[in-house]
């Protein structure tokens, strides 16, 4: 087994402090139960909350997975291209998908605005550098599609983008300005908070291990104690177990890991994303790079971990580093944590009824910050009853992927695969601006 190094998230290091929830401990009963508490499941609670009496229930902690580890980076859209999108669901729910899409990212800071909740909300721009040409082309086209719906995107020429990124080894690319970034943690504990004073109950360390048909109602119990309620929403992401074992095979859990150097003195500081916006670029394993608001570099990407990141992964990550930003050679390193994203084989996430009164909204695909939030909005109308024609988000049938396990393993092959793919361009690019090969 190769050696590993502590998990130390800088998100827990630096979040503002969570309410304290206790454990279920009780049967209770409820109007709605949601399982999981990140941003889906709170954003659900928080948007019912008042009309109708909500239980939360969560195996951990507030924010303890994929809400609270993240890059913090609140993207707008999905990986598709709108005009993909229209094609995809056609001339009803198309055009109404892509709005919902592009407003996704207001409706994080509108909440955070209207509950105040003290997460270093910023506002000013995700930008997606190109790392080749074709790439970039592919980026023209999403940006044409996008400025033709009036967003507020720009095409970046090469120096645009050196300039921005304060990288040179991108190919130009573009900027979403209606993105912006989070310290994702606090974010979810705000939204834990205002959940809680809007009326939902919150039970952590609960997790539901059984959900049973009672007449008309469901019932979930937890080690502690049972919910009894006519609806369930399921807001589990890429930590979905067998409570749903059908559900969880329509995800693949996908881990991703991040690390953080110390703060970069003000002279680095004045050149890395001076401009405050995130990046993610376009390796097919891509990685998301961003300043937290002390001035450390927090960079991500696909990357192997147990219980602690594996010291492999982690030194894999400080090269990528140094190949973004060679000035940042010789920097130390402080935080390595990581988590699961919930990958789908259409790339799109999901709204499902499980079974009558049973919701279900996941798959982000590792840009829930913003449809997650969203997603959870979704899931509150629904239970408090609006037809799922009339949903801002297409409600499909839930679709176990055929050998799932088998799937699993391919998408660790894969991954080593497109690690190789990404490789062979980096050096082909390295030689090709060196005029050794063609
Ligand atoms: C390392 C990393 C980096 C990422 N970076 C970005 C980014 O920069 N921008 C972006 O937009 N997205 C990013 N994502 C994706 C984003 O974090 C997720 O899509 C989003 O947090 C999903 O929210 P969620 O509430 O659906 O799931 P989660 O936050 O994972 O919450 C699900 C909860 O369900 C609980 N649960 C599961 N089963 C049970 C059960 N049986 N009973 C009770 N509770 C249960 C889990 O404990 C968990 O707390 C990243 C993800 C990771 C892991």
């Amino acid at each position: 087994m190769s050696a590993s190094v502590p998990v130390r998230s800088l998100w827990a290091a630096t979040a503002a402090p969570g309410t304290e929830f206790e454990p279920l401990t009780h049967e209770v009963r409820a109007q709605v139960v949601v399982v999981g508490a990140g941003y889906t499941g709170l954003s659900a609670a928080l948007h019912l909350g008042g009309a109708r009496d909500v239980v939360v229930l969560e195996a951990s902690e507030v924010g303890e997975r994929a809400s609270g580890v993240n890059g913090g980076q609140v993207i707008p859209g999905l990986k598709h291209d709108p005009d993909t999108l229209e094609e995809m669901f056609g001339p009803v729910m198309g055009p109404r998908l892509v709005a919902t899409v592009a407003g996704a990212a207001d409706v994080v800071f509108d909440l955070i605005r209207q509950h105040d909740i003290a997460c270093a909300a910023i506002r000013t721009g995700w930008i997606q550098p190109a790392t080749s040409d074709a790439a970039l082309e592919a980026i023209a086209t999403r940006v044409a599609q996008w400025r033709g719906r009036g967003a507020d995107v720009q095409l970046l020429s090469v120096p645009q983008v050196t300039q921005l990124t304060g990288s040179q080894r991108y190919s130009g690319g573009w900027i979403d300005r209606r993105g912006g970034t989070v310290q994702p943690l606090s974010y979810v504990r705000g939204l834990a908070r205002a959940a809680q004073t809007a009326g939902a109950r919150i039970f952590v360390r609960s997790p539901a291990t059984r959900l049973e048909r009672i007449g008309r109602e469901w019932r979930l119990s937890t080690p502690g104690g049972s919910v009894t309620s006519p609806t369930v929403i399921l807001a589990t992401d890429a930590y979905t177990d067998g409570l749903v074992d059908s559900l969880r095979r329509t995800l693949i859990p996908v881990p991703s890991l991040q690390v953080a150097t110390e703060p970069l003195p003000s002279s680095l500081r004045q050149s890395v994303l001076p401009e405050g916006q995130s990046a993610s670029d376009t390796w097919h394993l891509l990685r998301y790079f961003r300043l937290d608001p002390c001035g450390r570099l927090v960079m991500g990407s696909r990357g192997a971990f147990g219980a602690a990141p594996a010291a492999v992964a982690v030194r894999h990550h400080y090269r990528a580093v140094r190949e973004i930003y060679p000035q940042l050679e010789g920097i130390r390193y402080e935080f390595h944590w990581g988590g699961l994203v919930a990958m789908t084989r259409d790339h799109l996430p999901h709204l499902h009824e499980v079974a009558p009164g049973v919701l279900a909204g996941l798959g982000y695909n590792g840009r829930g910050i913003a449809m997650a939030t969203v997603m959870g909005r979704i899931l509150a109308q629904w239970a408090l009853g609006t037809p799922s024609s009339e949903l801002s988000f297409p409600v499909t049938s839930l679709a176990p992927i055929p050998l799932h396990r088998f799937n699993q393993m391919g998408a660790r092959l894969a991954i080593q695969g497109l690690r190789a793919v990404d490789g062979l361009a980096r050096l082909r690019a390295r030689f090709t601006a060196a005029g050794s090969v063609p």
